[in-house]
């Protein structure tokens, strides 16, 4: 498993049986969810053979029967999932047993009640609904081919004919009622079945979001927005090629704030943290949309120009150098001033990012020495 030490403080073993945990109660619920479903499904079947009953055309004795059968099927299908019993399965819902043991269930019933098949037969159509919220393609075929062969088996060994009850008013009634509800039952069961698409679609999106979130994290510098050293350092190579690729120039600038610390000291980190904020904002309102900066570390900023010669990018420089200092850095603190150094080196044929960047990185140390706040190309 990857979550390890996912939660910090907690060891990874008990994490790890924390989540199978969450995991196993959700699915129970999901599990109990579509047991309500059904039990609630035979309440009704129950009550239309009441009335059949009133009708006279079943005896009332055959509706306990009914009832008490169904609920032995369902209850023991919700003790067996609530303690566990499911879970040992790949397909937690158990959609073939499940399906095999109503559909057993109510073919049975047609056999014994072929006075009433009509509203048995509308139970399979139920049954078969509920089974594709759940089923794969092979699940919902094994249970058709079941299906094929038990109610052949219903119509070749029964010669009483499986009646849709029609004689008496309130036979027209239930039997009006029974089809009424099974499709009822049917939109209800499609209902649900788009309200799992929608929510599944949901979290897609979501984690589709988070997945582009993890990218941006992976790719920009927490603090600054800016992109983040492995990103510039990527960007650094890919703009070598392309230069050497297009035989034109490119410039690089190593830029570092002067004397950081002593912000830091004076105003607190908090406040060091805004400045390096404000800086990165600024030097990106003032760059082309081809030029790349990052944070190379610290109070410490890489900037790529690329098709830059080295005269353009010390002017380039200079102009960031005059606006950082201009800026009025009061506004964070009475009295700050915030001024940068940075050392420039241009590419030659050959040149590995390494070499070039030793360049700046001397050509920065010559600025500072020089009494910062300037800027050195080498
Ligand atoms: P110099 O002009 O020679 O560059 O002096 P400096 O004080 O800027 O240089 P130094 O490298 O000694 O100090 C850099 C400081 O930048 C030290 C460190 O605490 C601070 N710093 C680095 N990263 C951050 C950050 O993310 N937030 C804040 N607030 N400070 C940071
Ligand atoms: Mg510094
Ligand atoms: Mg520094």
């Amino acid at each position: 498993m990857t979550s390890t030490a996912a939660i910090p403080g907690i060891p990874a073993a008990s994490a790890d049986s924390a989540k199978t945990l969450a995991v196993r109660a959700k699915r129970m619920k999901q599990r109990r969810q579509m047991f309500d479903l059904i039990a609630v499904s035979y309440l009704i079947d129950t009550a239309l053979l009441l009335i059949y009953a009133y009708a006279g055309t079943i005896s009332f004795g055959n509706v306990p029967a009914y009832f008490a059968s169904a609920m032995v099927v369902t209850g023991g299908n919700i003790l067996l999932s609530e303690t566990g019993f499911h879970d040992r399965f790949k397909d937690h819902y158990l959609v073939v047993p499940t399906v095999a043991v109503n559909m057993a269930l109510v073919i049975g019933f047609s056999f014994w009640m072929p006075q009433v098949a009509f509203l048995f037969m509308g139970s399979l159509f139920i049954i078969f609904s509920m089974a594709s919220l759940r089923a794969t393609p092979g699940q919902s075929l094994l249970c058709w081919a079941a299906m094929t062969v038990a109610l052949a088996g219903l119509f070749l060994f029964t010669d009483s004919p499986l009646a849709m009850p029609h004689g008496s008013l309130l036979e027209r009634i239930a039997t009006w009622l029974v089809l009424v509800l099974t499709i009822g039952r049917c939109i209800f069961i499609g209902m649900y079945s788009s309200k799992l698409r929608q929510s599944l679609y949901r979290r897609g999106a979501e984690l589709r979001e988070a997945y582009q979130r993890i990218e941006e994290l992976a790719e920009l510098d927490e603090l600054t927005g800016t992109f983040n050293r492995r990103c510039i350092m990527r960007m650094l190579n890919e703009e070598i090629d392309r230069a050497e690729r297009s035989a034109t120039p490119l410039s690089l600038a190593l830029i570092d704030l002067d004397w950081f610390k002593r912000i830091n000291d004076g105003f607190g980190h908090p406040i060091g943290d805004e400045v390096l904020r404000t800086f990165a904002i600024t030097i990106f309102a003032n760059i082309r949309s081809f030029d790349r900066f990052g944070r190379y570390g610290g109070e410490e900023f890489l900037l790529l120009l690329p098709n830059t010669t080295r005269a353009d990018a010390e002017g380039m420089l200079e102009r960031l150098r005059e606006i950082v200092a201009e800026l009025d850095w009061t506004a964070f603190s009475p009295g700050m001033k915030v001024t940068l150094s940075a050392g420039i080196a241009t590419t030659a044929t050959a040149d590995s990012a390494d070499t070039v960047l030793t360049r700046a990185d001397s050509a920065l140390y010559t600025a500072k020495e020089m009494g910062r706040n300037r800027i050195f190309a080498i």
